[in-house]
């Protein structure tokens, strides 16, 4: 009855990287959702349509919730 110590922090270095979500690569900033959910610049501006109605907020695809641009 031992726990596991966190072995998925394991193969991560702690440098404040994030994995888009959409293009699988690994950003310093991506635009994040509270569920978890990280898009880069990259593909936020590709996807742009389809993501945010009003340039102001953007809807994660995962959640449905909205997000503001320059929340963070
Ligand atoms: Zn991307
Ligand atoms: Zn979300």
């Amino acid at each position: 009855m031992t726990e596991q110590p966190d072995r998925k922090n394991r193969r991560r270095r702690r440098v404040k990287e994030i994995d888009c979500q959409c293009c699988r690569k690994t950003f310093r900033f991506c635009w994040q959702c509270r569920c978890g959910f990280a898009i880069c610049q990259e593909c936020m501006y590709e996807n742009f349509w389809g993501l945010s109605c009003n340039g102001i907020t953007w809807v994660c695809p995962e959640c449905g919730d909205q997000n503001g641009y320059g929340n963070q």
